[in-house]
């Protein structure tokens, strides 16, 4: 049978879209299969770092974000039982990277990158189910329901974007290693005033019951508030609980309109494997973390920016496909290392019980405040998620400002030959 594609790609969430205008720019032919009618718009991913927007700017999206979004140019951290706020600013990395990070839905990137994914010729179809996978030395065969019934797709490479509940994934057999936290996060999408009362576009919010977030969603006044709440209750009657819960979150007689909610079991898991043959894993499908700190896009876009650039590379027969198994294994060592140990330090630290600790943490986080390179490492934290396995001459080479993780250079360079 012949290819449809040289990938497919199973999933539009903004992964597979991202990934999709990244291989089409490279002259590779992609289709982009989605289950549902259009591009989700649950309330999710609203901040996006200097990481990220490199990453945009060199897939020239970065103007549609930047017009789309409120630009942030500070991250705060707040105790609001101690009246403590720590702001730590963009500015420390001036010379280095951007000097702010963007606001917008996760949705509202996914749309502006169909539109460039779409210009470059990536044939994206909603209603697009994939049921069933088989592989073999030659490619991969995908059964898809469609709205005109069953229908085998075949690709040289499968990437499987489809989020944590990945049938992909499923399909392969792999299992999905890690945890699951007790507790589930509640986001809700709200207009309120909250730059009245002095707070900047992000901040992560310490407290043992309303831990949380509070970060601005690109448009006046519109916000996300995440909180945390016991995972036995029951999730569908989430939104009965909302008021009760606003009542210690929201600034005190200010006047607002929530307009969405969501709940969310979080985790800290990955798959055992990113890759089976020509089947590949990227973004939640590949691994998941609970969002505190932003860390899970952010990860999972450069899970495919960097797949991209080498199955571009396989495919025009200049690298050996066995370049991507160290891309399966550098990313699920980014993914433990970087994403999901940094989300899980700011968890206990949004979540911490012990009074003797919060005064710690408190403590540090003002001597962060207080010294620019101890603000400037954390600020760049974000770009250790580029990880260290890049093609030599892929546009994405001397795209992480922070010191590599100690591999020897030239040994990473013979792992391309
Ligand atoms: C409350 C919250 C806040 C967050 N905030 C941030 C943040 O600020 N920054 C950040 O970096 N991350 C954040 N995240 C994480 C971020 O939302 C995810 O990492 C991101 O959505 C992953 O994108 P994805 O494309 O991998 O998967 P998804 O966005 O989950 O997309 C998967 C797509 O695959 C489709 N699909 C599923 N099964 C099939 C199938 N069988 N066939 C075809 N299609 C299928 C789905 O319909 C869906 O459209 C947050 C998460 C939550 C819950």
């Amino acid at each position: 049978m012949k290819h449809s594609a040289q990938v497919i790609i199973v999933g539009a969430g903004p992964v597979g879209l991202l990934t999709a205008l990244a291989l089409a720019q490279e002259n590779v032919s992609v289709i982009v299969l989605e289950a549902d009618a259009k591009v989700s718009d649950a309330p999710r991913a609203s901040v996006y770092f200097p990481s990220t927007i490199t990453a945009l700017d060199k897939l020239g999206m970065l103007q549609d974000v930047t017009a789309a979004s409120e630009r942030g140019i500070s991250f705060a951290t707040r105790i609001p039982e101690f009246g403590f706020i720590s702001e730590i600013q963009h500015s420390v990395m001036k010379g280095i990277t951007y000097e702010y990070q963007l606001h917008c839905g996760q949705d509202e990137l996914a749309l502006i990158a169909i539109r460039h994914a779409e210009k470059v010729g990536v044939d994206i179809r909603f209603n697009h189910r994939v049921l069933a996978l088989s592989q073999d030395s030659h490619g991969v065969a995908l059964t898809v329901m469609t709205p005109e019934g069953e229908q085998v797709l075949k690709a040289d490479y499968v990437i499987g974007c489809d989020g944590a509940r990945s049938t992909i994934r499923k399909l392969l057999d792999l299992s999905f290693d890690g945890h699951t936290w007790p507790t589930r996060f509640v986001a809700t999408n709200v207009y309120c005033n909250f730059t009245k009362h002095g707070y900047c576009p992000a901040n992560i919010m310490l407290d043992p019951i309303d831990g949380g977030v509070v970060m601005s969603l690109g448009k006046p006044d519109f916000w996300r508030v995440t909180y945390a709440e016991d995972g036995t209750l029951a999730p569908e009657t989430h939104r009965e609980r909302i008021m009760q819960r606003y009542a210690r979150i929201m600034p005190k007689d200010e006047p607002f309109e929530l307009v969405a909610s969501n709940p969310y079991t979080i985790h800290q898991r990955a798959a055992s494997s990113f890759r089976v043959g020509r089947t590949l894993l990227a973004g939640d499908a590949a691994h998941a973390t609970n969002p505190l700190g932003g860390l899970g896009l952010t990860g999972g876009l450069w899970d495919g920016m960097i797949l991209a650039d080498l199955l571009a590379a396989v495919l025009r027969n200049e690298s050996k496909d066995d370049v991507l198994d160290q891309w399966a294994i550098e990313r699920k060592r980014v993914f433990w290392e970087v994403a999901s140990a940094g989300a899980s330090e700011n968890k206990r630290m949004v979540e911490e019980k012990d009074p003797i600790q919060r005064r710690l943490d408190m403590e540090r986080l003002q001597a962060t405040a207080d010294n620019p390179e101890a603000g400037r490492q954390m600020m760049l934290y974000p770009f250790k998620l580029i990880g260290d396995v890049i093609r030599p001459g892929s546009r994405w080479e001397g795209t992480d400002p922070t010191p590599n993780a100690g591999i020897d250079l030239s040994q990473r360079q013979s792992q391309f030959r």
